[in-house]
């Protein structure tokens, strides 16, 4: 199981989607843009903690929110 689908949803219509581990839709990502349009992203899961990190994409057209990513995640 990877977060791989979640992450092409993201990229498509900044949906994170469901777990791809429990199935829940309490999912939620953060990206942060490094510079020059490039950053990373983190995936996770609300009720199973698991979790994925992209460290590298093109961040054009993303905010970064700084959204707290929480504690105890499972990458
Ligand atoms: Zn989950």
């Amino acid at each position: 199981m990877n977060w791989t689908q979640n992450f092409e949803s993201i990229l498509l219509d900044r949906n994170s989607g469901k777990c791809p581990f429990c199935g829940s839709k309490e999912t939620d990502f953060s990206i942060t843009t490094i510079s020059d349009g490039m950053g990373y992203c983190d995936i996770w899961c609300n009720d199973c903690k698991h979790a994925c990190h992209i460290s590298r994409m093109n961040t054009d057209g993303f905010q970064n929110e700084n959204k707290k990513i929480p504690e105890g995640l499972k990458y």
